[in-house]
């Protein structure tokens, strides 16, 4: 993001020089929107319930609150940052070191499953400030008794959304009964259906409430809506790479089975593509990003799932395979391309049957 896009400067906020000295080294010259909105609310220690798109800088927006209150010399947990994915949990707690170099000696340690609990319980013995993971790995600690939570002072609820969706209400439930009662919560969420505001209101006190608008903003992003009969649409997919030649390109798929198919197809043709979906290991699905964070495959095929949330820096394209039925996941799936001022292509395969769908996303993409 350019500073002349945005608006106020991180200069106005209660923060030590050592911290404005090292977000200006980041090149966070200006606050995002919801960073603007929500840091003097959280820095006066109010919970927050903050909504805005994929790609707006919450993670500085809970990182600066957390560390704010956050004692070093105390060697204690002091901050949980609950995310639904461990990719989410790696990009978060790389993102707070980068933000926590500011200070002295603040350890950040990731506890996610898919990775042995041994030495994650070695870890945690040596002591850490800040911890970012999964809610079933994090409630699986506070059972074994290798965390605990007694001294925390900031609780996040990243991805709140995203987190419900994957069915972790209990764990979240039963993860913030080991918090005290006395805490900052703040939740954080690309969209705010029912269930979240549930969540809410079940967690937080007296939360001041920052909902940006939900509409990504399309001006940098390039839509185009092909219509496609059923046997051609794979294909299509390898059509439309050829001809623009995007040097990095997400391609959603509907289901798994699709992923698997259009991979194949796309194999055929020479070009690399991947698939990213629930059913990787973890190993293979950081094998898998990886390649494409170095160029080495330019074609992410996923599912909404698994592509929820990633910060993949430079996406030149987005390809829908299939349209989604739900409009707001097509404006996450859109939203990935263009970001931080970036320009990018969307395009949209649709069957005769889709079409309707694509009229639904025309008239709310037309909507101010
Ligand atoms: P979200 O969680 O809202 O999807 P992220 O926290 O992942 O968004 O941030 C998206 C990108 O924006 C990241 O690459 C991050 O480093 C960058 N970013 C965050 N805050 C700023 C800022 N104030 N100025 C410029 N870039 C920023
Ligand atoms: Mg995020």
């Amino acid at each position: 993001m350019t500073s002349s896009s945005l608006g106020a400067s991180f200069a106005a906020l209660p923060l030590s020089e050592a911290m404005q000295a090292n977000l200006q080294a980041l090149g966070y010259a200006a606050m995002t929107p919801i960073q603007a909105a929500s840091l003097p609310l959280t820095l006066a220690g109010k919970d927050l319930i903050a909504q805005a798109k994929t790609g707006s800088g919450k993670t500085v927006a809970f990182t600066l609150p957390l560390l704010h209150t956050l004692d070093a010399k105390r060697f204690a947990v002091q901050a949980l940052v609950l995310c639904p994915t461990r990719e989410l949990a790696d990009q978060v707690t790389t993102e707070i070191r980068r933000v926590a170099r500011a200070e002295d000696n603040v350890k950040v340690l990731t506890l996610c499953g898919g990775s042995p609990i041994r030495p994650q319980t070695e870890s945690l013995a040596h002591g850490a400030h800040i911890i970012v993971g999964t809610p079933g790995r994090v409630l699986d600690h506070l059972g074994r008794e290798s965390l605990n939570l007694d001294a925390l002072q900031t609780l996040v609820l990243d991805e709140a959304d995203r987190m419900l969706d994957m069915g972790f209400a209990d764990d979240i439930a039963q993860v913030v009964a080991h918090c005290p009662k006395q805490r900052q919560t703040l939740l954080f969420s690309a969209t705010y259906p029912e269930g979240v505001d549930k969540l809410a209101r079940r967690f937080m006190r007296d939360a001041q409430e920052v909902k940006l608008a939900e509409r990504h903003d399309t001006s940098l992003i390039r839509q185009r809506f092909y219509e496609v009969t059923e046997p051609e649409r794979l294909h299509a997919v390898g059509l439309l790479l050829d001809h623009f030649r995007p040097a990095s390109t997400l391609a959603f798929c509907n289901t798994k089975q699709q992923c698997r198919d259009l991979v194949a197809v796309l194999q055929a043709q020479g070009i690399v593509a991947l698939e990213l979906h629930g059913d990787l290991d973890q190993r293979d699905r950081d094998q898998v990003l990886v390649r494409f964070a170095n160029g080495s495959c330019s074609v992410l095929v996923a599912t909404d799932v698994a592509a929820r949330g990633l910060d993949i820096a430079q996406l030149e394209a987005v390809i829908n395979v299939d349209i989604t039925p739900d409009t707001e996941v097509h404006t996450h799936r859109v939203g990935r391309t263009g970001r931080a001022g970036e320009s990018g292509w969307a395009f949209s395969l649709a069957s005769m049957d889709e079409m309707g769908r694509v009229g639904r996303i025309d008239q709310m993409q037309g909507r101010a």
